[in-house]
């Protein structure tokens, strides 16, 4: 999950005059711990002093200072150069960015209906304020002005870097239009803003509408108690009582699925699940798809790209859509291979059993799932015992001291937002002072899902001295019990892992500018590399110990363990990919095409690619939700391309020893140390010597022939 803003180019931004004098009086009176420098240890948040109705006075006097400093920057006698415009406009905006991280870290990690009242209130604030950076033509002005001279003005990398990137991103913006040309970009994005909602209502509709209502308990053969007990769940949320409800929700849909051996049921719900937007009914999404393919190509153009992919991938890694998709075209034929493969094996059981039927896409995961336990049998109530919580920790500290020479020690006396949160001060081998982490480990009801790493403060340099960064961790790990401590899954151990990789890179970050620019693509190496380690014999049975006895994991789990990341791969990689393409395939057209049809597009894309009948893309068109209405257009390919970066990565360790402190070194000063502070690709080179290659996630998938 992420993590770290992609693009933090625009630290905060303008001239919202309205806001000004008015509002900073508020709080003037009570003391603002935001408007004094901190009496906290290492200098961070003073959350014994932060009351929530200091976050509004705040973030107003934020965005006022900020206004100020644009307004000196845009109005300086002297002429534009790099540090009265660039530096500047990276410098300005601290205390908004300050108040601005701090509360966002609250509204995830310990939220409230008073912080959420409050961030109703700022989120447009923050937002105009930002706009009004962007759009500020005579600031634009000096940018460009610098812009132009660059060639003579021998900047250091960074600056050029930053440079780039900031003028750039005013002319993705539109900044070099004329009037007509802002006025339709205006619209376009208007429009496209309108039909992203749509879109994502109508498909939130359509996956509401269908259940699978059962009333009789042989429509619950094979599914085991804990299955049922759900669907009883569901049916007692929906006020159906003494049914069981299965949704088109993939949480629900899956162990139907994978376990119901009523062959005609799965076909009814999954039908549901892929005609989702695609009824010709009043949620249709056909039309709404068209019509922002059409719409996202216009705007490509009149931007001067050749489709909304070009336009997309200018600021990734991968830089066109050509590499995307011959690095989606590699992967798919071994992959598709391999899929066939796990097709013929599920045939076998199938015939078997005596089913006189061929593998139809309903049926895939509940023959995957007997294939599963036939050759992969996994228990994770066996495994659990061996990744107690706090080992777990020790293991990932363990390894960043013998890659990075990192030591971390616990500090009781930094103030916290929640009692249950555990901060470590970081330093080097040699007692320098890193940085500060705080993780946050267990679910409450004030923090949202799943798992993430952010920062209360980012890494820059402020007058020649190092502002140290404080990175944070946030998951909802399984809680221990009277019985027992927390007990970690497999899964656990490895998103604390990769969340761990992100706060790294914020941890070791040592560019000069506070600004940073990570291609989207790139977005996942910190992280998922460091999920390699983790199930590594040579680091798990360091750490992973039984929490009573002391043994370490047995040799016959950590096999298991190994085996198990080739279950299915063929057809979770093609699904995957098959998606990906038809993302790309949308956003490459170079022309609006008004007749378009959106199922017969659809359908030549994959007769094309040779899929076969018994998979179906992860994502069809019509419920595409990551491209339709998320951010995700011409990017759905960026998990596998960083899996790509990661694996390749990880290989030099392999090729070098899992630990060797030269591989590691090296990683962290190319990488780690300039990362979205310098162009990634050459960086990535000095690392490996190459830009990376597809063998090894070939290889990790099982694709190698
Ligand atoms: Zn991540």
């Amino acid at each position: 999950m992420n993590h770290l803003k992609l693009a933090v180019l625009f630290l905060a931004m303008t001239m919202c005059l309205a806001l000004a004098a008015g509002d900073q009086g508020t709080a003037a009176g009570d003391a603002n711990p935001f408007f004094s420098p901190y009496k906290t240890p290492l200098n961070t948040p003073p959350f014994d002093l932060i009351k929530n109705e200091h976050f509004l006075p705040a973030i107003k006097e934020g965005i006022r200072q900020q206004q100020v400093e644009i307004e000196a920057i845009v109005n300086n006698p002297a002429a534009p150069d790099f540090a009265n415009t660039l530096g500047a406009l990276d410098a300005s905006g601290r205390l908004l960015s300050e108040v601005n991280a701090v509360f966002g870290a609250l509204q995830g990690a310990d939220t409230s209906p008073a912080i959420q009242s409050i961030a109703k209130e700022t989120t447009p604030l923050i937002a105009a304020h930002g706009d009004n950076i962007r759009l500020n033509e005579k600031l634009f002005a000096r940018v460009k002005s610098v812009y132009d001279q660059r060639a003579k003005l021998k900047l250091t990398s960074e600056e050029q870097f930053l440079l780039q990137n900031t003028y750039r991103d005013f002319v993705r913006g539109g900044a070099l239009l004329d009037e007509k040309q802002k006025v339709r970009l205006r619209e376009l994005n208007q429009q496209l803003a309108m039909l992203s909602l749509r879109f994502g209502d109508n498909l939130l509709a359509e996956t509401n509408d269908f259940k699978l209502a059962l009333e009789n308990r042989d429509d619950l053969a094979g599914l085991p108690p804990s299955v049922a007990a759900m669907a009883e769940g569901t049916a007692g949320q929906l006020k159906m009582p003494g049914q069981w409800v299965f949704t088109v929700q993939v949480p629900s849909m899956t162990p139907f699925l994978q376990y119901s051996t009523r062959r005609d049921l799965r076909e009814k719900i999954y039908r549901a699940y892929t005609m989702r937007g695609d009824r010709g009914n009043d949620r249709d999404n056909k039309d709404i798809v068209r019509g922002i393919v059409n719409l996202r190509c216009e705007k490509a153009k009149l931007l001067g790209y050749d489709s909304h992919a070009a336009f997309v991938l200018e600021t990734n890694m991968a830089k066109v859509p050509a590499a995307v998709d011959a690095f989606l075209k590699r992967l798919w034929d071994p992959a598709l291979e391999r899929a066939k493969r796990e097709t013929a094996d599920m045939q076998v059981i199938i015939d078997r059993e005596g089913g006189k039927f061929k593998l139809a896409p309903w049926d895939w995961w509940h023959y995957a799932e007997k294939v599963r336990q036939e050759k992969y049998a996994l228990d994770d109530t066996a495994l659990r015992p061996y990744f107690k919580l706090e080992n777990v920790r020790q293991g990932i500290f363990s390894l960043c001291e013998k890659l990075y020479g990192l030591k971390f020690s616990e500090r009781r006396d930094i103030p916290v937002y929640n009692p249950e949160v555990q901060v470590f001060e970081v330093h080097e081998a040699d007692g320098r002072y890193v940085g500060v982490l705080y993780m946050d480990f267990h679910p409450r009801p004030s923090k949202r899902g799943g798992a993430w790493s952010g920062s209360f403060r980012r890494e820059s340099y402020e007058k020649g001295r190092r502002v140290a960064p404080l990175s944070t961790i946030t998951c909802n790990f399984t809680r221990s019990t009277a019985d027992a401590p927390s007990l970690l899954s497999v899964e656990e151990a490895k998103t604390f892992a990769h969340e761990f990789g992100h706060s790294l890179a914020t941890l070791l970050s040592d560019g000069i500018y506070r600004s940073r620019s990570v291609p989207r693509d790139a977005v996942e190496l910190p992280s998922q590399i460091m999920e390699n380690w983790m199930l590594e014999p040579e680091l798990l049975t360091s750490y992973a110990k039984h929490y009573q006895t002391g043994a370490v994991i047995p040799a016959e789990l950590v096999q298991k363990l190994q085996n198990s990341s080739l279950f299915n791969q063929g057809f979770e990689t093609v699904e995957y990919l098959a998606a990906s393409i038809l993302d790309m395939k949308w956003h490459e057209l170079t022309q609006p095409q008004p007749g378009l049809g959106v199922d017969e597009f659809e359908t030549r894309a994959m007769t094309g690619l040779g899929l076969i009948p018994e998979i179906v893309p992860r994502y069809r068109s019509t419920y595409f939700n990551h491209i339709f209405s998320g951010g995700y257009s011409a990017g759905y390919y960026v998990y596998i391309w960083a899996e790509q970066l990661d694996a390749d990565a990880f290989e030099a360790f392999k090729e070098k020893g899992l630990f060797d402190k030269a591989t590691a070194l090296s990683f962290r000063k190319n990488v780690l140390e300039k990362y979205g502070a310098l162009e990634l690709m050459p960086q990535y080179v000095a690392f490996r010597g190459a830009e990376p290659k597809i063998e090894p996630l070939l290889k990790r998938r099982g694709l190698m022939k």
